[in-house]
């Protein structure tokens, strides 16, 4: 995606308040995880590419 200055609005329903996270385990056993950011209002997931060792 391409990210401007913050991102911050969901681009499916405009809502600009932040994102819930969720980690998603890139494989079983595996120790790293992709952070995916949800969209409260409308639950769309946005997979901000980023991950997380745990
Ligand atoms: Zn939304």
């Amino acid at each position: 995606m391409a990210i401007a200055d913050e991102f911050r609005q969901c681009r499916t329903c405009g809502y600009d308040r932040g994102f819930h996270t969720s980690l998603h385990r890139i494989a079983a056993g595996h120790p790293h995880f992709r952070v995916v950011l949800i969209c409260p209002e409308c639950g769309t997931r946005y997979d901000a590419r980023w991950v997380m060792e745990l």
